[in-house]
């Protein structure tokens, strides 16, 4: 595996991978790696000849008052795992590469943005993410690029910018990771001293509280998020945001029908974490 800082040094590997016939595979990351981002790129050694794996703490879907300085960094460790998992090339630039001086263009994506943590975050958010997965997209033109689950609103995000920028490029979502207690593995559960960590495991018991009375056969979407509700009052988590959107576009859903997507953020000691659960109309089988 390669360690590459440059956009000129990746397009060169890149077109040398594609001259010997290769198909490029994609992973984009802020680093810290743990479990969950292991299946990535394990979905891309399994569908692509080449992967790329990027490492880049992005600051522009940072606010002002969030954790940019603070996010957990560990280069070597990082590398060292994604040479285990048979990654090509790690893309690890600094800001400067990717925001030269001058630097004056912003993706703004509008529907998908305006709900969940777009509103909670600010606009700004999901406009960094559009720009810097853009931007990697035309630095590596991968065939296919690997997102996780955990970020739903993040895949839905980057569907649309692919779809509207006709960007050639399969997304493939993976399943979320968890913890042996069901929580959401992140960068950020570093953060959680012993008690917020015992009471991080609400956000998915309360999801599957949601999850099982869907499976019981309730449909009011008022119905299934008090349920949810309930566990996160219990262990005296107020969420930032519980609710049940359509999994497709993140409308508001009134009625459990098809596809929905319940989707939680708290903030639990000194992390603000995310977690959803996709819930099944039709066949009432809910399912993470
Ligand atoms: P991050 O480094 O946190 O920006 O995450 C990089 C990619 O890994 C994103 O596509 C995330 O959705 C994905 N990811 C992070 N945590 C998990 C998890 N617990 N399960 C599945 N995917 C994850």
């Amino acid at each position: 595996m390669r360690t590459l800082r440059t956009i000129a040094e990746v397009r060169a590997a890149v077109r040398e991978a594609r001259a010997a016939g290769k198909t490029v595979g994609l992973v984009p990351t802020m680093g810290a790696f743990h479990a969950g981002h292991v299946p990535l790129m394990r979905e891309a050694r399994a569908n692509d000849s080449f992967v790329v794996v990027s490492l880049f703490v992005n600051p522009t879907q940072f606010g002002p008052s969030e954790d940019l300085s603070a996010y957990p960094r560990d280069e070597a460790r990082d590398a060292a795992l994604a040479e285990a998992e048979g990654v090509d090339v790690l893309f690890a630039p600094d800001p400067a590469e990717i925001y030269p001086d001058g630097f004056a263009t912003t993706i703004h994506i509008d529907g998908v943005t305006a709900v969940l943590d777009g509103a909670a975050r600010g606009a700004f958010h999901f406009d960094g993410v559009a720009t810097v997965v853009a931007k990697l997209f035309g630095i590596v033109a991968p065939d296919a690029a690997y997102f996780g689950q955990k970020d739903a609103q993040q895949i839905l995000v980057i569907r649309r910018l692919v779809r509207d920028l006709n960007i050639d490029v399969r997304i493939v979502a993976c399943p979320i990771v968890r913890e042996a207690d069901g929580l959401a593995m992140s960068s950020r559960n570093v953060y959680l001293d012993p008690d917020a960590r015992r009471q991080a495991t609400a956000l998915n018991r309360a999801l599957d509280a949601a999850a099982a009375v869907a499976y019981a056969g309730e449909r009011d979407a008022v119905a299934i998020v008090a349920a949810a509700r309930a566990v996160l009052d219990d262990a005296g988590i107020a969420p930032e945001y519980l609710e049940l959107r359509s999994a497709d576009d993140l409308t508001p859903v009134a009625t459990l029908e098809t596809e929905a997507l319940l989707a939680v953020a708290a903030r639990v000691g000194s992390a603000r974490l995310i977690d959803n659960h996709l819930l099944h109309g039709t066949d009432t089988r809910a399912s993470a």
